[in-house]
C-alpha cells in the first residue's frame, strides 16, 4: 500500500470537489482528488446535468422545436429522431468535458487517483481499489467530502435498464418510446417528462402533490403547467404509486387508490440520497442527519472542522451551481482565505421545455412576509425577438416592494430564461430599483428587452395607485 501525504485531499471529482481541488491549488496547496468511478465529473458530467441538458439541446435541435411555430408540428419528423442520433450528439460532448476536466486537473498540478475513499481516522484515509483492498493510505491536514447523491432506488420497485428507470438508467434506453410514465413531478422528472414529450412520446407526469414544482412561484408554475400540456403531456396529481410490476412489454403500475395504468418506460424520479455508506465518517465523529445527509455549519465544516462538506452530500439545493460555489468556499476557508457566506439569493435553473428560471422571492412568500409589493408582467408573445425565433409561451415576472421599488424576485419562463435571470440577479445584488429597467437602454431586439416592459407594466400599477 503506497502511503501519501497532502495538504487537502478532496473526495468526489463532482462540481464540488473540482472548484475545491482547483482553489485549494491556486492556494499554493497540494491537492488529491479520489474518484471512485473511472471516469472523473461526479454525476454532474457523467449522469446529470451534463447529459441531461446536452440531451434537451440535441432534441430541440434535431426536431426543429422552435420551427414549429413557423411552419407547423409534423409528428413524422419527432419520430425520426433515434436514441442513436440524440447519443452521438451526447457522446461527443462527454468526451470533449472530460478532457477538459483532465486538463484543468493536470494545469493545476491536482493528482487524481481512482478508488473509493474511506476514513481511518480524523487525519487519515485508506483508498480501496475495485476488490475493496486498500491501494493508498492518504495523510491531510484537511479534507472535502463532495462525495454527491444517486437516485432513491427502493427495494420493491424492479429497475433495470429499458423499462423501468432513474435518471441514470434512462441514460441506456436503446430506442425512444411510445409512452412513458414519469413518477415524481419535481425538477428531474419535469425536465425529462418535457424532453420526451417534446420528442412525440406520450407522457403523463404522476405526483402526490396538486401541482407540479411547488418551489416556483404558483403563476410560473401555472405557466408551466399550461405550457406542457400544449407538448401533449398529462399531469395526474394527488396519487402515489402503491407497486410497480415489470410486464414483457410493458409496466404496470397500481395506485393507492386502486387505479392501473400501464406505459413502456417508467421513470422513477422519487428523489437522490446521499453517497456516504463507504465513507465510514462515523469513524471521524461525524453523524448524518435525519434526512441521510452530512450536517454542515454555514462555512461547510463538518463536525470535525477540519473535515468539510459540500454539494448533494449535505442535502439542498443540490445543483452543479451551487455546489461548485460551496467547495470553493469550503476550500478557501480551509486555508484562512478571505471568504465570505454562500449567498442568500441564488438563482434556480429549471431546463423544462419551456426553461424556467428564477432568484429571489415568490409572491407566496412576500405575503408570508407581509410584504407591500406590485408585479411587473411581460409576455414574451410582446417581445419582437421571441416572434422572429419561434414562438415561445413565456412570461416574465418581477416582484417589487410598492413603495422602495426594490426588486424582491425575478420569475422568468421561456427560451434562454437561465441566461436571462442573471440580469435580474445582478440588479438584485446592487439592490437596484425596478425602475433601472425603464431609465437604461437595452439592445434591441433582445428577449432581455422583456426586463423593461414588465418594469414600465409593474410601474404604471404603482403610479395608478397613487
Ligand atoms: C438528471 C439530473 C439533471 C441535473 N441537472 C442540473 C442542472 O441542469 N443544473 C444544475 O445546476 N444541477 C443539475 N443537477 C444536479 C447536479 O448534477 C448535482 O447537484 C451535482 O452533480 C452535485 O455535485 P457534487 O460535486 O456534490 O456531486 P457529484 O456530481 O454527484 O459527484 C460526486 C462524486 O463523488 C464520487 N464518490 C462518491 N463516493 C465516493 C467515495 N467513497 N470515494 C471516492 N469517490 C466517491 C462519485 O463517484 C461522484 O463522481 C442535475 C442532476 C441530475 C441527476
Amino acid at each position: 500500500m503506497e502511503e501519501l501525504s497532502v495538504d487537502y485531499v478532496v473526495i468526489g471529482s463532482g462540481p464540488a470537489g473540482q472548484k475545491a481541488a482547483i482553489q485549494a491549488s491556486k492556494l499554493g496547496k497540494s491537492v488529491l482528488v479520489i474518484e471512485k468511478e473511472e471516469v472523473p465529473g461526479g454525476a454532474s458530467l457523467n449522469s446529470g446535468t451534463i447529459p441531461s441538458k446536452s440531451l434537451r439541446e440535441a432534441i430541440l435541435d434535431l426536431t426543429d422545436f422552435y420551427k414549429r411555430s413557423f411552419y407547423g408540428q409534423s409528428n413524422d419528423c419527432c419520430k425520426k429522431i433515434s436514441i442513436n442520433d440524440l447519443n452521438f450528439r451526447l457522446n461527443k460532448i462527454l468526451e470533449e468535458m472530460r478532457s477538459a476536466l483532465l486538463r484543468q486537473f493536470e494545469k493545476n498540478g491536482i493528482r487524481l487517483i481512482t478508488g473509493a475513499a474511506r476514513f481511518e481516522n480524523p487525519h487519515h484515509l485508506l483508498v480501496l481499489d475495485a476488490s475493496h483492498k486498500p491501494k493508498f493510505r492518504v495523510s491531510f491536514a484537511s479534507c472535502l467530502i463532495a462525495t454527491g447523491s444517486k437516485p432513491r432506488n427502493p427495494i420493491h420497485v424492479p429497475f433495470d435498464k429499458q423499462r423501468v428507470l432513474d435518471s441514470t438508467r434512462l441514460l441506456s434506453i436503446d430506442h425512444v418510446p411510445d409512452t412513458m410514465m414519469v413518477l415524481g413531478g419535481g425538477i428531474i422528472g419535469c425536465e425529462y417528462a418535457s424532453f420526451f414529450a417534446a420528442l412525440g412520446t406520450e407522457v403523463t407526469v404522476v405526483d402526490k402533490r396538486d401541482r407540479l414544482l411547488p418551489l416556483l412561484d404558483q403563476e410560473i408554475g401555472m405557466h408551466l403547467q399550461k405550457a406542457l400540456n400544449a407538448l401533449g403531456l398529462k399531469v395526474i396529481g394527488n396519487q402515489q404509486p402503491a407497486s410497480i410490476e415489470r410486464l414483457s412489454d410493458k409496466v404496470k403500475v397500481t395506485f393507492k387508490d386502486g387505479t392501473v395504468l400501464e406505459t413502456e418506460m417508467l421513470l422513477y424520479a422519487l428523489g437522490r440520497e446521499a453517497n456516504v455508506e463507504a465513507l465510514q465518517i462515523e469513524k471521524i465523529g461525524v453523524a448524518l442527519n435525519e434526512q441521510g445527509f452530512i450536517p454542515v455549519n454555514d462555512l461547510f465544516q463538518t463536525a470535525m472542522p477540519h473535515v468539510y462538506a459540500a454539494g448533494d452530500v449535505i442535502g439542498g439545493p443540490s445543483l452543479a451551481s451551487t455546489s461548485m460555489e460551496q467547495g470553493r468556499l469550503a476550500a478557501r476557508h480551509a486555508f484562512g482565505a478571505p471568504t465570505h457566506h454562500f449567498p442568500t439569493f441564488y438563482p434556480i435553473g429549471i431546463y423544462t421545455i419551456p426553461e424556467i428560471s428564477s432568484c429571489g422571492y415568490t409572491e407566496d412568500q412576500l405575503k408570508s412576509l407581509d410584504f407591500r409589493y406590485e408585479i411587473g408582467r411581460a409576455y414574451y408573445y410582446e417581445i419582437a425577438k421571441n416572434q422572429m425565433i419561434g414562438n415561445d409561451p413565456g412570461m416574465f415576472k418581477i416582484l417589487f416592494h410598492a413603495e422602495t421599488l426594490e426588486i424582491l424576485g425575478v420569475h422568468i419562463i421561456g427560451r434562454a430564461a437561465t441566461e436571462l435571470i442573471h440580469i435580474g440577479q445582478v440588479a438584485m445584488s446592487f439592490n437596484a430599483k425596478i425602475d433601472y429597467f425603464i431609465d437604461q437602454v437595452f439592445n434591441y431586439p433582445t428577449f432581455a428587452e422583456g426586463y423593461r416592459i414588465a418594469a414600465l407594466n409593474g410601474m404604471n400599477k404603482v403610479k395608478h395607485k397613487k
